[in-house]
């Protein structure tokens, strides 16, 4: 099978009838970038900066991420690269900065809600990220987006700080895509004012199953809820895509379901413009996709949001895929 998926590298991703989608891989830092290559990524969905700042023992410094974003946009070749902006607190904390102490650590103090009050970290990033924009195809992404307030805070703190650096002669991208990571149901549901904001979603998975199923990713006692075919979850991708195109945004997902061999059919149907996974999961998606019907999986979509359960879903999938 190995090289039945290695002439793949180099092809498209797309269904029989015509229908083209992107395949992009997720990284952690530029040692990542060899294996999307390799593996035919046709971009980088998510680039998780929070490992910038975690295996650092101070706030990174503007000019040592702006070496860091330059490396990886030059390393893709001009294939877009979505960065995420710092995704910090909830599990994931700082030696060098002090977290409040919270009940509930994922439903707190995290991510954009930071970034938005601690805005000298924030506006860094951002000028180490528009200074880096003219060596490749930049795209931002805001994780943890709740409301519209925040979004339109979050993007005029971005134009801000690009509208400064051009003052100061700085040559700054005129292409950078500024969008935002759906991951809070709430952001879900809303899709469809959002998209006249943002020119792009990427669904985070991992944490709408967590907020939608209310049942905490990282805890094994309530791990029967992360049930990423369950309808419920399956409307709710629906809703998300269907609201970006509405605007003309595109939609993307990179959280763990995106790489799901038995959500790609459904996830394809549903309209989704973009799935990025670990580098190693690729080409057998794009073997799946390559494979299937644009029509056939919407057939399937549409049947797989009017069932009840997860295990229906996945029953009627298997069926369609003859397995
Ligand atoms: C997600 O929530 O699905 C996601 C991709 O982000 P993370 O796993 O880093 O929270
Ligand atoms: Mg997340």
């Amino acid at each position: 099978e190995k090289e039945e998926l290695q002439v793949l590298v180099n092809q498209e991703t797309v269904t029989p009838d015509g229908h083209k989608v992107d395949i992009a891989g997720n990284i952690g830092g530029f040692d990542d970038v060899a294996g999307v290559l390799k593996n035919g990524g046709e971009g980088v969905g998510l680039f998780r900066t929070e490992f910038l700042y975690m295996g650092s023992d101070h706030f990174p410094t503007e000019d040592e991420q702006f070496e860091a974003y330059k490396k990886v946009l030059e390393g893709m070749q001009g294939k877009r690269v979505v960065v995420r902006t710092l995704d910090i607190g909830g599990d994931k904390k700082l030696s060098y900065y002090q977290f409040p102490e919270e009940m509930n650590p994922f439903l707190g103090y995290r991510a954009i809600r930071l970034c938005l009050k601690e805005q000298d970290v924030f506006r860094t990033q951002l000028r180490a990220l528009c200074r880096a924009s003219v060596y490749g195809r930049l795209a931002i992404m805001f994780p943890m987006i709740a409301t519209i307030n925040e979004f339109r805070q979050a993007k005029a703190i971005y134009e801000e700080e690009k509208a400064k650096l051009i003052a100061e002669g700085v040559k700054v991208a005129d292409d950078i895509e500024v969008g935002m990571m759906v991951e809070i149901p709430a952001a879900a549901a809303l899709a469809d004012q959002f998209s006249k904001y943002a020119d792009f979603f990427s669904i985070g998975t991992n944490d709408l199953i967590q907020y939608s199923m209310a049942a905490d990713r990282m805890s094994e006692h309530v791990s029967y809820l992360y049930q990423p075919l369950n309808p419920s979850i399956l409307r709710l991708v629906k809703m998300t895509i269907e609201g970006a195109h509405k605007n003309g945004s595109w939609c993307g997902m990179c959280g763990a379901m995106a790489g799901d061999e038995l959500a790609a059919p459904v996830l394809l149907g549903l309209g989704l413009d973009e799935f990025s996974m670990s580098a190693t999961q690729i080409l057998r998606a794009r073997k799946t996709i390559n494979n299937m019907s644009y029509a056939d999986a919407q057939a399937l979509a549409a049947e797989c949001v009017e069932k009840e359960t997860m295990e229906e879903v996945q029953e009627v999938i298997k069926k369609r895929l003859g397995k």
